[in-house]
């Protein structure tokens, strides 16, 4: 049974992740920049009518590779990444001039596997950015192609984009490619394949419909793009595959053009909190006063000043439990210190953090937005 597709009005925060061979042609070795000004246009669109909007740009590569003349075919990883130092900045520059050409600002953030992976840095890239949309700015986001080696990388932009999606929380992921869609066997082979417009889970049977080929330049194929669905829809992110073969990709999708949406379940913010309410094992316990039981109650963020006694070994991001002044379990969440630090901020004002750490750090020691409180 198939449910309607959604509406892209539908969504407030969404992450829109292009291919390499959507921004470079690679027969001229230039950038298609008449695509981009089309998609630049829907995406100031969209941001005009005060939604977040992440990108994530492939293309460091191929840029870089066109910039250097370098020979067609495969390059060994030190060529790529030395490719990819290359053309970033080309990469980061025609992102700020095509945004900044409506007026928005663009910020480039290069992630590694250990930024989604870790959850002392997962914290860090998250705030940062967090922090980036509340200024209105659009996070211009790639792998750091030149530093992650072999062991370290995602290697291909479909799941990093997912997993960026889930860290900010996103409900909705594009992946723009030079496919429409999922089909029910790879078209390449099968003329009489058809389109699947609407996936409700993704199980073995649409994981085989994948093939295994590359369907694109780049190094994503279908089946790094369903990898993304599982992790996007998992941590309640709508994902749509759609084809950036035409200008104008989002408007074509906002539409009701040809698609495949990989429906979530769940939202993102009640996936999260199911994560770390749920899932993580906790490293330590905070054991705090009445008022803070009480502000957390309210839906404030626990702050250092409220936290008496300190339990456990835990790093920063790890899960702790949070104890009220009987001992009874009052939530669990994301503690922002390690337990050396927060042993030596706790009971103390929020004001006092850089003169007691001697770093700005944060103001509260759980966030609110990373904090599950159980039932009164
Ligand atoms: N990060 C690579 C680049 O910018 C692209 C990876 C991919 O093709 O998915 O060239």
């Amino acid at each position: 049974m198939l449910h309607n597709p959604p509406a892209l009005s539908d969504f407030g925060r969404i992450v829109v992740k292009v291919g390499s061979a959507l921004l470079v042609d690679s027969q001229a070795g230039c950038v298609r920049e008449a695509w981009l000004a089309s998609l630049v246009d829907d995406l100031a669109a969209l941001h005009a009518e005060g939604r977040d909007l992440l990108v994530v740009s492939s293309g460091a590569v191929a840029l870089g590779r066109s910039l250097l003349h370098l020979p067609r075919g495969p390059l060994a990883l030190e060529d790529s990444q030395a490719a990819a130092a290359v053309g970033q900045i080309a990469l980061a520059r025609l992102w700020a001039e095509a945004l900044g050409g409506h007026g928005i600002t663009a910020g480039q953030v290069l992630v590694t596997l250990g930024d989604t992976e870790e959850r002392r840095r997962y914290l860090n890239a998250r705030s940062t950015l967090g922090r980036l949309m509340e200024w209105r700015a659009v996070p211009v986001i790639n792998e750091n192609d030149t530093v992650a080696t072999n062991e370290i990388r995602y290697g291909d932009n479909d799941r990093l984009a997912a997993r960026v999606a889930t860290m900010a929380s996103a409900d909705l992921l594009v992946l723009l490619s030079d496919i429409d869609g999922l089909y029910t066997a790879p078209p390449a082979k099968d003329p009489a394949a058809t389109l699947i417009p609407v996936v409700e889970r993704i199980g073995p049977e649409i994981e085989a419909m994948a093939g295994d080929s590359a369907s694109e330049l780049s190094r994503g194929g279908m089946r790094t793009k369903i990898e993304a669905g599982k992790i996007a829809t998992a941590a309640g992110t709508h994902m749509v595959i759609a084809s950036g073969r035409v200008d104008h990709p989002l408007e074509a999708v906002a539409g009701g053009g040809r698609a495949t949406w990989f429906l979530a379940s769940d939202n993102p913010v009640t996936s999260r909190k199911r994560w770390i309410g749920g899932s993580l094992e906790p490293h330590g316990t905070l054991h705090i006063d009445a008022g803070a039981v009480a502000a957390l109650r309210r839906g404030k963020s626990l702050l250092p000043a409220g936290v008496r006694r300190i339990e456990g070994g835990f790093a920063r991001g790890d899960a702790v439990i949070v104890r009220g002044p009987d001992g009874r379990e009052i939530g669990r969440g994301l503690v922002a210190y390690d337990a050396e630090d927060a042993e030596r901020i706790r009971g103390h004002s929020s004001a006092d953090i850089p003169n007691i750490l001697g770093t700005h750090g944060r103001a509260e020691m759980i966030h609110r937005d990373d904090l599950v409180i159980g039932q009164a």
